[in-house]
């Protein structure tokens, strides 16, 4: 089978997946755990994206810097064997891969976070919420589908701020769906979405004891999942899956 592979596409959840922490909270368990607390507590109300942002402008008018907000992320936990396996898999023309980034958090977390831990060459494209820092040294973050245009079309439970479903099958499309191999590497539940779209040659890679293995428990049967599905707990394991590719 493995032979067969000529081009494939590794594509990469960011918090839980890549990354061995959520930045959208980590940085407040850092910086301003009461901040964080409140989020906990308004999680239900508020859309994930906005409550972030909004805790964003918070903690820049309790003085929180920029300088303190990249010091978070540069240490947040992010697993060595995850950095092996990623450069290991671009480094092999055989086969050929590209590397695709899907997440909720934003652009400036994931960027700033890849370029600490060298990785900043490593997606061919990031699809997350746009974010960007004001002189000010605010970080003004946005839903990647703003509330005043139109909507996606998701019915599987999507955040209204994206549809990685919707994500995945454009950017499939832009590429002429040319890939033998779709790989999905993934933890959450907004994660099961995009795995529905995948065909019986593709593979997820799901991180265990989150949402993601839940809903293929409960929904994958029901909503016609198609995939392969291999399990991972710790980098490690994952870093094994990576090597029988
Ligand atoms: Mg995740
Ligand atoms: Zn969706």
């Amino acid at each position: 089978m493995a032979t067969s592979i000529e081009k494939q596409l590794i594509v990469f959840d960011f918090d839980w997946s890549l990354a061995d922490q959520d930045s959208d909270r980590w940085i407040f368990e850092v910086l301003a755990p009461e901040l964080r607390r409140k989020m906990k507590n308004l999680k239900e109300e508020v859309q994930w994206t906005d409550l972030v942002a909004m805790s964003l402008r918070e903690l820049h008018s309790k003085g929180g810097t920029r300088e303190q907000i990249e010091g978070a992320l540069k240490i947040m936990p992010f697993h060595p064997a995850m950095i092996r396996s990623v450069l290991e898999v671009k480094a092999k023309l055989k086969p050929n891969t590209t590397f695709l980034c899907l997440s909720n958090a934003n652009s400036v977390f994931i960027s700033t976070i890849l370029k600490e831990k060298g990785l900043d060459s490593l997606f061919d494209e990031v699809i997350t919420n746009p974010a960007e820092w004001d002189p000010s040294g605010l970080l003004k973050l946005r839903r990647r589908i703003d509330p005043s245009e139109e909507q996606h079309k998701c019915t599987v439970g999507c955040s209204p701020n994206m549809c990685k479903g919707e994500e995945l099958e454009s950017f499939l499309e832009r590429n002429s769906r040319q890939f033998d191999r779709v790989v999905y590497v993934g933890d959450g539940s907004n994660d099961f979405c995009p795995i529905l779209r995948l065909r019986n040659e593709d593979m997820v890679f799901c991180r265990r004891h989150r949402g993601l293995e839940h809903r293929i428990a409960n929904e994958g049967e029901k909503q016609g999942l198609k995939c392969q599905i291999k399990y991972w707990a710790g980098a490690w394991e994952a870093e094994e899956l990576f090597k029988q590719l």
